[in-house]
């Protein structure tokens, strides 16, 4: 066959069914894969054909054979690591988003992408408690989020001490001085390192993982009286990965501001406790911050890939990620989107957040953040009932983290949880200890997917 002469419509189609046979098992289907790597490699088949198959046959072919690989992370009992399952809306935009095929980093050229974008960024800014001044840009992940406002901060508390980074770059420049709670996520410490800020320093926490106000005092009043301040970020975080809870934003924020530091919060799915009046008060003064980093991928379950880098200072996100070419076609009016994240190409991955922003409503965001949290509560009471086991943490959001008493071994636990295959939950070390983590982040998570899981829980630990 010839290559030129693929239909697009049998391929859709084909896509289609797949897709929602697949969405249709994930009730019933066991949460862990059922096939491994090789199994998989073995069913696709190593060898690149010599020559062209029709579309459709290859999209059968995936349709098919993929199925016993794929861990079901969008069902409703996935509570492993912090994972979002996909809103109808948002996996039905993310569609015509691929369909569309628009590269959306120019502000004129694609008015569609332009207007959903402006129109989000006014929402999110809104239903988060965010200055309205502020701007943003769609990225991968929480991950570069953190990076593209970090980016902001650096230059920003660079240029304040006279040193130009777009420029002159960090050789020679004075030291930017990171500090970070204890309990900060792995992925601030990435992006520091890819930003080539090093190591941060590290403020203790305390028995919920927040930064503690007493220590990051005496790390920023460090400084000898009368010499200027150096060049300070602090990073802060809303929604701590084993607890939930998020640190003390408005003393923390104060004291950062008045050592002269940038505020940067790390609220990959802590953020939207903004967005409902029930969990409001855990990160109340946040929007004094100068950044803030989220996703749209865990708490709104919009589909892999979306996060948001916010900066209350446009023009300093614009010229950290901002970037002029003869051939881009820039408008005299508008701040192009490329200028807010740091790919020139990319997908517009904030079609979905508007899609589901648009589906849910005002409400709709709140009472899935509440459900969410309602759900953690009653994993609390449910494990409460198990005998061998308890809640570590304050259920105060999502997140609860779950301890084996007598020392007894974890791993154990969480394989027979798995091999069971009714959920997913996954084991860390919290405090010196091994730990059972369940993250509630699903939007079609409900009171029986619970149920199912804290039976699986106590087979597990009963089964020692
Ligand atoms: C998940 C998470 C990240 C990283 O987000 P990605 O979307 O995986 O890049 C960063 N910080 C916190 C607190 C997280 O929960």
């Amino acid at each position: 066959m010839d290559w030129r002469r693929q239909e697009v419509r049998e391929p859709l189609e084909r896509a289609h069914a797949h897709a929602r046979d697949w969405l249709s098992t994930l009730g019933e289907r066991p949460v862990p894969a059922q096939a491994d790597v090789e199994t998989i490699v073995a069913a696709l088949g190593r060898e690149l054909p010599d020559g062209p198959s029709p579309a459709e046959q290859v999209i059968d072919l995936l349709g098919r054979e993929a199925g016993p690989g794929l861990v079901a992370m969008p069902s409703g009992r996935f509570f492993g690591f912090v994972i979002g399952g996909t809103h109808p809306a948002g996996l039905a935009a993310d569609w015509l988003v691929s369909a569309w095929d628009q590269n959306s980093g120019m502000y004129g050229v694609t008015p569609t992408h332009s207007a959903v974008e402006l129109i989000t960024k006014a929402w999110l800014l809104d239903l988060l408690g965010l200055p309205a001044g502020a701007d943003m840009g769609f990225v991968t992940g929480a991950t570069m989020a953190n990076f593209t406002c970090l980016a902001a901060a650096r230059d920003a508390v660079l240029r304040q001490a006279g040193w130009d980074v777009a420029t002159d770059g960090l050789s020679g420049a004075p030291r930017v001085r990171v500090v970070v709670g204890a309990e900060r996520h792995d992925t601030v410490d990435l992006a520091l390192r890819m930003l080539g800020l090093g190591a941060p320093e590290v403020v203790a926490a305390d028995e919920e993982g927040r930064i503690r106000v007493d220590a990051l005092r005496q790390v920023l009043d460090g400084a000898s009286p009368g010499t200027p301040p150096r060049p300070t970020i602090v990073c802060l975080q809303a929604g701590n990965i084993h607890s939930g809870a998020c640190d003390p934003m408005t003393e923390a924020i104060d004291l950062a501001h008045a050592a002269g530091a940038w505020v940067h919060v790390d609220g990959a799915f802590g953020l939207w406790a903004a967005a409902s009046a029930r969990t409001r008060h855990l990160v109340e003064g946040m929007a004094a911050a100068d950044s803030w980093g989220t996703d749209a991928h865990k708490t709104l379950n919009v589909p892999y890939d979306c996060g948001i880098a916010i900066v209350a200072d446009p023009a300093a996100l614009h010229a950290a990620m901002g970037m002029h070419g003869d051939y881009l076609i820039a408008d005299d009016q508008a701040r192009d989107p490329l200028e807010t994240v740091p790919e020139l190409s990319r997908r517009g991955r904030v079609v979905p957040v508007w899609a589901v922003l648009r589906t849910l409503g005002r409400s709709g965001v709140a009472d899935l953040v509440d459900r969410l949290c309602a759900h953690a509560q009653s994993f609390e009471q449910g494990i409460g009932g198990i005998d061998g086991c308890r809640v570590l943490n304050d259920v105060v959001f999502t997140q609860v983290t779950v301890g084996l008493d007598d020392g007894a071994p974890v791993k154990p636990v969480v394989e027979r949880i798995l091999a069971d295959g009714s959920c997913w939950m996954t084991g860390s070390r919290w405090h010196g200890r091994d730990v059972v983590r369940i993250s509630v982040c699903n939007w079609s998570t409900t009171e029986d997917d619970v149920a199912v899981a804290v039976a699986a829980l106590r087979r597990a630990v009963d089964g020692g």
